[in-house]
């Protein structure tokens, strides 16, 4: 596959004059921060009205992983033709690993049609995509409590080759270097507190738009 290894690729339709604001709302943080854990807490407790925009990724899934749930699994050449349709709002390579990443517009549509957040679980290239395309977004950066904890976690999950977790390691240190343009910063060190801090997060921001 030959294109950047990171790229954006426009906005989404309903963008006209006019338009309500997007409620979009994006969570990154280094590869065992507790990302996914969170957006599932999220999802059920749903402290505003709330849709996981699914990515695509050509990463092959994981034990227990659904398609369609947690990912859309593709191969590469599928990935590359929803590229080149420009169905991405943004897609990266992540981890250097060849394995690539992308946010459809297709899923932010779904959530604006029903009026609902879309909740973007993405990396610190993308999310700054994203945060371009759209300023009003409310971008959330995760972190654990220390630095040992990225490891300690990993490990306990057991989804990973020691190259890859070595990898995943070592672009941790990148993205905490990179992530000083997020908005909010929520260390996940209590799971509950993390998910508690995020949800009023959420309703702050929906109480002004509604009140704007
Ligand atoms: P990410 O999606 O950021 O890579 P995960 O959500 O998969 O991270 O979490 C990595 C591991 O850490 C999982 O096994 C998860 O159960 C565990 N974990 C998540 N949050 C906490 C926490 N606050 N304390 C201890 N372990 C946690
Ligand atoms: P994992 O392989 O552990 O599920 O995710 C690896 C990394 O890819 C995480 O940092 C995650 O945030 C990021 N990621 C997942 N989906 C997307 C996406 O659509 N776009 C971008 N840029 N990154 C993504």
């Amino acid at each position: 596959m030959r294109y950047d290894r990171a790229g954006v690729a426009g906005v989404i339709e309903a963008d006209r004059p006019g338009s309500k604001p997007h409620r979009i709302v994006v969570l990154s943080g280094p590869s065992g921060s507790g990302k996914s854990t969170i957006v599932n807490r999220l999802i059920e407790l749903a402290p505003v009205k709330l849709v996981k925009a699914v990515s695509a990724t050509t990463r092959r899934p994981r034990a227990g992983e659904k398609d369609g749930e947690d990912y859309y699994f593709l191969s590469p050449a599928e990935f590359e033709r929803k590229r080149e349709t420009g169905e991405f709002l943004e897609y990266a390579e992540v981890f250097g690993s060849g394995s690539w990443y992308g946010t459809l517009k297709g899923e932010l549509q779904r959530a604006q049609r029903s009026g609902a957040w879309a909740l973007l679980e993405i990396d610190v290239q993308g999310a700054r995509h994203v945060a371009q395309a759209y300023p009003e977004t409310v971008t959330i950066f995760l972190t654990a409590a220390n630095d040992r904890d990225y490891e300690q976690r990993l490990r306990r999950r057991g989804t990973e080759t020691e190259e890859a977790l070595q990898r995943r390691l070592t672009i941790a240190r990148e993205e905490l270097a990179a992530a000083d343009f997020y908005r909010h910063r929520v260390v996940n060190d209590d799971l509950d507190r993390a998910v508690r801090e995020i949800a009023q997060i959420l309703i702050a921001r929906e109480n002004e738009l509604n009140a704007g």
